[in-house]
């Protein structure tokens, strides 16, 4: 079949015509070494585009595999903004259990987008047989106890709300956070920088270095930073342990690996939808 100038063009069935495969996008709130576990895992799945969300508050962020943005995307609006404007297909909230504002956003900004959302956070630790938890729900709270505890806290409460702290006094306080902590804090006081995974017989070590008597930690969960808790169980100190905060009533899973099924899952009914 032959065209030229005068000539109509002639029209291929539209059948034929190639469909764009376009890469659907798949937006993780990370921050936490479930939503890196969960990024390497999608990375290689076909016609995905895995973007993963830092918050910034880590001068050296241990990046994800995929696209990586960083930063705030300016609230509900914002989030919300980014979900519409990258089609986005699913959201996995794999931020850390204590990050309350950025979870709730994703909440009601996923619902506004219509973007499938999932909250990937990990089980809380359980105090077992020689634990001695003392749990609290909130910072002030960990510091109006604190002083009942113990003389020399090893504070893992991360670098925000050390501030809270700086005015008990008579307390000597270990501070470990990732970065330089800012604000006022315990004028009694030693600051190491590290990043975990910490391993128990370690953490034993630093707990009796420095004369350890009371422990203040988060219920973190997971066990890259459980070694404390062991620490503290073998040296039999007491552990201000910090609740976590509500959940938000989404669907939810535990693991790097059953998020990644629920993103294919999504990803499929959405495919036959289309
Ligand atoms: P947050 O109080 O829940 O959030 C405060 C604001 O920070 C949010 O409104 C949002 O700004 C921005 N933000 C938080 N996480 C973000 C993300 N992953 N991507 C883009 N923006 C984000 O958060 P946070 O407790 O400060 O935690 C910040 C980050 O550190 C999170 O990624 C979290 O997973 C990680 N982290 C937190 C803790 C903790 O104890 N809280 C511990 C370890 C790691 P906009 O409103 O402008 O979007």
């Amino acid at each position: 079949m032959t065209s030229g100038p005068g000539l109509p063009r002639p029209e291929l069935p539209r059948a034929v015509l190639p469909r764009p495969v376009l890469p659907r996008t798949v937006l993780i709130l990370g921050g936490t070494g479930e939503a890196r576990e969960l990024a390497a895992r999608l990375a290689h799945a076909g016609d995905l585009l895995v973007v993963s969300s830092l918050a910034g508050r880590v001068a050296d962020p241990a990046l994800p595999a995929g696209e990586v943005r960083i930063g705030g995307f300016g609230g509900v609006a914002g989030l919300t903004d980014w979900l519409r404007d990258r089609h986005a297909a699913a959201v996995v909230d794999a931020t850390h259990p204590f990050a309350q504002t950025i979870s709730a956003n994703a909440v009601a900004a996923a619902a506004a987008a219509g973007t499938p959302l999932l909250s990937l956070v990990r089980e809380p630790w359980t105090a077992g047989p020689g634990d001695r938890w003392h749990e609290v729900g909130s910072l002030q709270a960990a510091a109006q106890v604190l002083p009942s505890m113990g003389r020399r806290a090893f504070l893992t409460t991360g670098r925000q709300g050390l501030h809270t702290f700086a005015a008990l006094e008579g307390l000597w306080f270990l501070i470990r956070c990732v970065d330089p902590p800012e604000g006022p804090l315990p004028a009694a006081r030693q600051v190491i920088l590290a990043r975990g995974p910490y391993d128990a017989g370690a953490e034993l070590e630093l707990m009796r270095e420095h004369e350890i008597d009371v422990l203040v930690t988060k219920n973190s969960g997971g066990a890259l930073t459980a070694g404390k808790l062991a620490a503290a169980r073998e040296l039999r100190l007491p552990v201000v342990m910090l609740r976590r905060p509500p959940l938000a009533d989404v669907p939810r899973c535990s693991s790097a690996e059953a998020a990644a099924r629920w993103v294919e899952q999504c990803l499929a009914a959405a495919h036959r939808v289309s």
